[in-house]
């Protein structure tokens, strides 16, 4: 608004500036000055033009709109003493001489003008009067309304013009009010008003261009801050709801979303934890609306699968290796059972060997000092059998130690116990036999020998030492010293005999020298 004041009446200025140079030129060329036509012609174009005329440098008015003035005196006016000097703008004011002469409505304020003036010069630039307009205050007026916009009243929207002293100059009614704007500096300010209310005011001045000293007009326009912030105030509802709106929805995406990615995939927990419960059957494959779940719960499934069976086989391989560790330590056992009677065997004569003798006689030994049971040793001994190595050979040798080991176990009875000490040596075990029982076997064992066929060509003959005890201080050790020293004896005495506790008289029967 400011800048359309401003634009028009620098127009209006830039017309009489115009007139005033054209009618200078007429003077110029020394012609008769005639402006009635141009003035008639200016006032139609701008209807707001309530008079143009030309004053003398007497200041008597020469020519005029509607002949208005003519002849009368302006000299005192303020435009034309202005304007012998240069262009001219005058401050509003109300119609002093042509108040009279204007048409008037009824109930309309006083007629209020804005002067235009300009000097006409001659050849010589001398002065030859004063080209003026008054413009009708109405315009303002019309430019105003023409630019306030619609909603001003229900907004409460009010805009005023004020001059240098800022008293309002439009509207008409409240002309001459002052409005307490100061000095500032700012361009706006929030007041009270009579009845308390706070009031926004903004403000903007009215430029007017070409002029050397501008009126100082602005325009203001004044609003209440409830007004102003009923509006912020919607907008401010509008984003609040449509934030609201916004968040709902963002929420029930996010929901929807989150549902679609948390369902597939507690299916697929469940199912995981059925398996290792032990559920094989269980299914880890769900039906997952996105790609990516489908693919996570297929592979899933079939990395669960693949286990399974890995887990079988690892089953089946177990059970197989453990059947077979069965097999083998049985056959162990059994190996260690042979290989244990093995340590204890004669590998000639296949009868127990000197190890085998010695475990069982400790044995015999607990026995015996535990239930006083009485306990008889027969210890053997081949008669010059270097001789029969010697003349008949080594293997002849040993066929004759085999049959003399058949033939112990062919007398003794499966209680006894006999074995081979090593060489051509033998120990007989005789549990629960006397001294004199175990000198009966004995006995019989030595005829036994001397009357068996043998591989060679003559007989064999065997010594026999006999020891036998039965207390509680009975040392296995001890009674194979005695049954040795008494097998020592039998040999001292001829050979082929039996010796015995009370063997000490004579030669036995038949104890002859058979090699
Ligand atoms: P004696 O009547 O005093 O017992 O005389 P001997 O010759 O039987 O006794 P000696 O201890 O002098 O000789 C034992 C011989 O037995 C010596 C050895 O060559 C023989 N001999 C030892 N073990 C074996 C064997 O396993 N096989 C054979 N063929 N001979 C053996
Ligand atoms: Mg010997
Ligand atoms: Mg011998």
């Amino acid at each position: 608004m400011s800048a359309v004041l401003g634009e028009n009446l620098h127009e209006r200025e830039r017309e009489i500036s115009f007139l005033a140079e054209i009618a200078s030129r007429e003077v110029s060329a020394g012609r008769e000055l005639d402006l009635q036509a141009s003035i008639d012609r200016l006032q139609k174009s701008h209807p707001y033009y309530s008079w143009i005329g030309f004053a003398d440098t007497n200041g008597t008015v020469k020519q005029a709109t509607g002949g208005m003035l003519t002849g009368q005196s302006v000299i005192k006016r303020p435009w034309f003493q202005h304007g012998m000097k240069g262009p001219f703008v005058g401050d509003l004011h109300e119609a002093v001489l042509l108040a009279k002469l204007l048409p008037q409505a009824a109930g309309v304020g006083p007629v209020r003008f804005i002067d235009f003036a300009a000097p006409v010069t001659d050849q010589q630039q001398r002065l030859v009067g004063v080209l003026a307009a008054h413009a009708h205050w109405v315009w303002a007026e019309e430019v105003m309304k023409v630019l306030t916009p619609g909603s001003a009243r229900e907004r409460g929207l009010s805009l005023f013009i004020v001059n240098s002293e800022n008293q309002i100059i439009f509207p008409d009614h409240q002309f001459g009010e002052t409005v307490a704007i100061g000095q500032q500096t700012s361009h706006y300010a929030v007041q009270e008003d009579a009845n308390g209310r706070a009031v926004a005011m903004a403000w903007a001045p009215v430029k007017q261009s070409a002029l050397q000293t501008p009126m100082g007009w602005k325009v203001l326009v004044r609003q209440p801050v409830d007004a102003i912030l009923s509006d912020v105030l919607v907008l401010q509802n509008v984003f609040m709801y449509t934030v609201i709106a916004g968040v709902l929805v963002f929420i029930g995406l996010g929901v929807l979303i989150a549902r679609r990615i948390s369902e597939p995939i507690e299916a697929i927990t469940d199912g995981a934890l059925a398996i290792a419960a032990g559920n094989e059957t269980a299914t880890l494959r769900v039906r997952g609306r996105t790609l990516e779940i489908r693919r996570l719960s297929g592979a899933i499934q079939s990395m669960a699968s693949h286990l399974i069976q890995r887990n079988h086989a690892i089953a089946e391989a177990n059970s197989e290796l453990e059947a077979r560790v069965a097999a083998r330590t049985s056959e162990l056992a059994q190996a260690n059972h042979a290989l244990e009677q093995l340590a204890r065997r004669d590998a000639l004569t296949g009868i127990a060997n000197r190890l085998a003798v010695k475990e069982r006689l400790q044995q015999e030994q607990v026995r015996t000092q535990r239930y006083h049971q009485p306990f008889s040793v027969l210890m053997l001994d081949v008669d010059h059998f270097k001789r029969v190595n010697d003349t008949y050979g080594h293997a002849a040798g040993d066929e004759v130690l085999k049959l003399i080991a058949g033939l112990m176990q062919q007398q003794i009875r499966a209680s006894d116990f006999c074995g081979r000490m090593g060489g051509e040596e033998f120990l007989v075990l005789l549990p629960d036999t006397a001294h004199h029982e175990a000198m009966l076997v004995a006995e019989k064992l030595r005829l036994a020998v001397q009357h068996a066929a043998t591989p060679i060509e003559q007989n064999i003959t065997i010594s026999i030492g006999v020891a036998s005890d039965d207390s509680t201080r009975f040392s296995g050790q001890d009674l194979l010293q005695l049954a040795d020293a008494r097998l020592y004896e039998a040999k001292r005495r001829g050979r082929n005999q039996v010796m015995g506790e009370n063997s000490g008289q004579g030669e036995l029967p038949g104890t002859t020298d058979v090699l």
